[in-house]
């Protein structure tokens, strides 16, 4: 009887050992990568949002996991070819490669091991759906720069089932107002395959199946503090539609890859209002992949940076301070404003004063910005976009990347398999555990 009672524990216990594994891993994927985004930008965004609407919480503050080091196999600073290869493949490789390994050699990536097993593959981006961090998901090639191949491997080889965002110029032929030397046209070639195509907002909403295009601009999409609303969805709207339509009638799960792509690029540009309001339109994006997530129980989102860009730092030159109330006055991206202050006959003070709020510019700073506007000199921009980081009392030390540790944020089943700190690589390779994929085994019967 003893016996018989503790068999049927025993029994009892290996079920719910079974069943906890058979929950522990997921069905669907979401990975976020914000671009550039470094543990200040988190700071950053959270003051802004607290400041501007009172909110303590970020979605991100959410589910934060552990960090990731996030250097290169040729550099302690990573670019976001390398930076994505390590996410979409698993490995370390150099700046400038995507989803090659350090000889030269395609790493098979998340996206194709999910194709292999019947799953569904999407990319949701704001920048060119050519550029490096996409690219690395849908693509093999030795360098970045060889956006054509990019193009053409995206529509011929990844058969990726949705693809939004901007920058289809590589797609498109010279002689039809795009980029392509080789006069193919790919988004009629992809159309003839059975890809519905959305090149506008309205046509954006009406996309009701699989597999789909939307593409919104020959280059990349608008910087969210830039964007019109009628013209151009946001990062949370394409998410939103991508969850739909990637939800609808798929048993087997799907892997969805969407980047806040151009909180880099307002890094680089050492632009902060274009940073935080792009950090805060992936914040909004995140909000909807857990509440799917949530909803689905069979999802897991996570979010990680390639890496930190603009070095920047809250408070400067020994001030106690920064000024999230400076900044929310801050009507345009560095783009914007640059562009309008060199337009003829322009009054730079009160373009700033009504731009920006800057209304105390010092005569030093006037005769600069004077001076530069009619030397035309290259540095404008920065001149321009450090005068309003003054303000807020906000610093910058690169226009390029830096080499920090960025935040890892995980939901859902698996989440386990991402606390702590790891290597980038890791990450990729954790990644593909969550999904029962064997990227080393896959590279092997796919490229060797
Ligand atoms: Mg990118
Ligand atoms: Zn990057």
């Amino acid at each position: 009887m003893l016996l018989r009672i503790a068999s049927l524990f025993l029994l009892a216990f290996w079920s719910l050992q079974c069943n906890a594994q058979a929950q522990s891993l997921p069905k669907n994927l979401i990975l976020m990568i914000p671009d550039g985004f470094g543990p200040a930008s988190l700071t950053m965004a959270r003051d802004f949002q607290q400041a501007t609407t009172g909110k303590m919480q970020l979605a991100l503050d959410e589910f934060l996991v552990g960090n990731a080091r996030t250097y290169a196999s040729n550099s302690r600073v990573t670019d976001s070819a390398a930076g994505a290869t390590a996410y979409s493949c698993g490995i370390k490789t150099y700046n400038g490669a995507i989803a090659v390994a350090p000889d030269g050699t395609p790493c098979a990536t998340l996206f194709e091991a999910a194709k292999k097993r019947g799953l569904k593959t999407g990319v949701v981006v704001t920048t060119r759906i050519t550029h490096a961090t996409p690219a690395a998901f849908s693509s093999h090639v030795p360098r970045r720069a060889n956006e054509d191949d990019i193009a053409t491997q995206q529509i011929e080889n990844s058969g990726m089932d949705l693809i939004f965002g901007g920058g289809g110029k590589y797609f498109i032929p010279k002689e039809a107002g795009g980029a392509r030397a080789d006069g193919r046209n790919l988004l009629l070639e992809a159309k003839r395959k059975g890809y519905a195509l959305a090149g506008n907002l309205a046509e954006f909403h009406q996309l009701s199946k699989l597999p789909a295009i939307a593409v919104f601009a020959p280059d990349h999409m608008a910087y969210e503090v830039d964007r019109d609303p009628t013209k151009e969805p946001s990062l949370a709207e394409m998410t939103e539609k991508a969850l739909q339509l990637l939800q609808k009638n798929n048993p087997k799960g799907f892997v969805l890859m969407v980047e806040g792509s151009r909180i880099d690029h307002a890094g680089h540009a050492n632009d902060p209002a274009g940073h935080v309001h792009d950090i805060l339109a992936y914040d909004a994006a995140v909000r909807k992949a857990l509440e799917f997530a949530r909803r689905d129980g069979q999802t897991l989102v996570v979010s990680v940076a390639d890496h930190e860009t603009g070095g920047m730092t809250l408070g400067r030159d020994g001030v106690y301070q920064w000024k999230p109330e400076a900044l929310a006055k801050v009507k345009n991206s560095v783009d914007t404003l640059a562009a309008l202050a060199k337009k003829p006959g322009a009054d730079v003070v009160a373009l700033l004063k009504e731009k920006t709020g800057i209304t105390d510019l010092t005569e030093e700073e006037i005769t600069t910005l004077k001076s530069e506007i009619a030397a035309a000199a290259p540095r404008f921009a920065f001149t321009l976009i450090h005068i309003v980081s003054k303000r807020s009392i906000i610093g910058w030390t690169t226009d390029g990347h830096s080499a920090v540790d960025v935040t890892v944020h995980a939901y859902g089943p698996g989440t386990y398999l991402f606390r702590g700190n790891h290597e980038n690589a890791a990450v990729g390779q954790a990644l593909a555990k969550a999904m029962r994929f064997d990227l080393k085994a896959l590279t092997k019967t796919m490229f060797k």
